[in-house]
């Protein structure tokens, strides 16, 4: 099974599919992941990355389509994937058609989620995130904090911020939203195989929620 996490910064894609990978069992891969792992280590496709996640800008598309090329081919996830910030433009997505094509596969599920702009920015600066690569569970220190202050419930690892949340750059990925992913609603919403989902406290919907939500319409897919 493949499926998409759309939606702007800071609507609960990473938390979403990290129930969604545990509860179905399918690799979550953010390509945000592993340009910050790339970033970490200093190679050149990192340095190369943070020129652009530095300013909110997206990572250019060649540069991108040919990281999740590569790991489509890894054998972990040929029963299924959970793409979590890819595709962000129409190109990776008619890039990804093609690679998955070629395998006999399709996407099966694109879920979409929206918040409203101002809890937005407010989620995002209030999120920390497990610096262990293998749990990196998402906590937001207002909504969900953690339970004893810059831990990890689940694993005891260190919370960290990321870099890149903060007002500023926040604005600036909005609009790399707004202006280059937000027309993949309608690119999938033609192909009949998107889920829209409102991820807001002014509903009660939480990331959880909407997870469960998701998990139900698979049950009822099948
Ligand atoms: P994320 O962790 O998904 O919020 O991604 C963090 C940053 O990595 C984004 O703001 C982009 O600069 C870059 N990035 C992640 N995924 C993509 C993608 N599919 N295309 C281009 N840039 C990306």
């Amino acid at each position: 099974m493949v499926i998409i996490m759309l939606g702007a910064p800071g609507t609960g894609k990473g938390t979403i599919a990290g129930i969604l990978k545990e509860r179905l069992g399918i690799p979550q891969v953010s390509t945000g992941d592993i340009f910050r792992k790339h970033i970490q280590e200093q190679t050149e496709l990192g340095k190369l990355a943070e020129s652009y996640i530095s300013k909110g800008e997206l990572v250019p598309d060649d540069v991108t389509i040919g990281l999740v090329e590569n790991r489509l081919e890894d054998d972990d996830v040929q029963a299924g994937i959970i793409l979590d910030g890819f595709p962000r433009t129409v190109k990776q997505a008619e890039e990804l058609d093609k690679l998955l094509d070629k395998k006999g596969k399709k996407v099966d599920l694109v879920i979409n989620l929206t918040t409203p702009e101002e809890e937005i920015i407010e989620r995002i600066v209030n999120r920390r995130i497990c610096s262990n690569q293998d749990c990196k569970t998402v906590y937001n220190l207002v909504l969900n904090p953690p339970k004893q202050e810059g831990i990890c419930d689940k694993c005891g690892s260190k919370l960290i911020q990321r870099k890149d949340d903060n007002e500023e750059t926040v604005k600036a990925r909005f609009n790399s939203y707004i202006e280059q992913t937000s027309p993949l609603v309608e690119y999938y919403e033609k192909k009949g195989n998107l889920y829209s989902a409102i991820v807001s406290k002014s509903i009660n919907k939480l990331g959880k929620d909407v997870a469960e939500d998701v998990l139900n319409f698979i049950k009822e897919e099948k």
